[in-house]
């Protein structure tokens, strides 16, 4: 995607980890991390691309990672889910804005936001 670069990202892995040892221990309940509601689950599967990683949950091994964008620059489209092409003609328009990327496994409805970064683009 030239031009597309990502600024400020701010990883949540370690969150992440912690939720799923939580999960493991029995100190959350799965109802509240496999939560992904329809709306969330088909922007996966219509927007998303496949993440060759297992499920932390149930094991599968087809999850989806969907990026959202958010920021008042984008009008209608903010809160939407977005292909990396889409994202980058967003930023090519001159627009800095806030990318959301998001796991999702279709299987057993785990979602968890990975990582927060701003978005623009880097002129010549
Ligand atoms: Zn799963």
């Amino acid at each position: 995607m030239a031009g597309l670069v990502f600024t400020q990202a701010v990883s949540h892995q370690w969150e992440r980890a912690q939720c799923i040892r939580d999960l493991r221990a029995g100190r959350i309940l799965r109802a509240e991390v496999c939560d992904a509601d329809f709306l969330l689950r088909a922007a996966a599967q219509h927007h998303g691309v496949d993440l060759p990683k297992a499920c932390p949950v149930c094991g599968a091994e087809r999850m989806r990672l969907t990026r959202w964008v958010y920021g008042d620059s984008l009008g209608h489209r903010a809160g939407s889910a977005r292909r990396l092409s889409e994202i980058a003609e967003f930023a090519a328009e001159g627009l800095e804005f806030t990318v959301h990327t998001v796991e999702v496994c279709p299987a057993c409805r785990w979602n968890y936001l990975l990582e927060t970064a701003e978005a623009r683009h880097r002129t010549a």
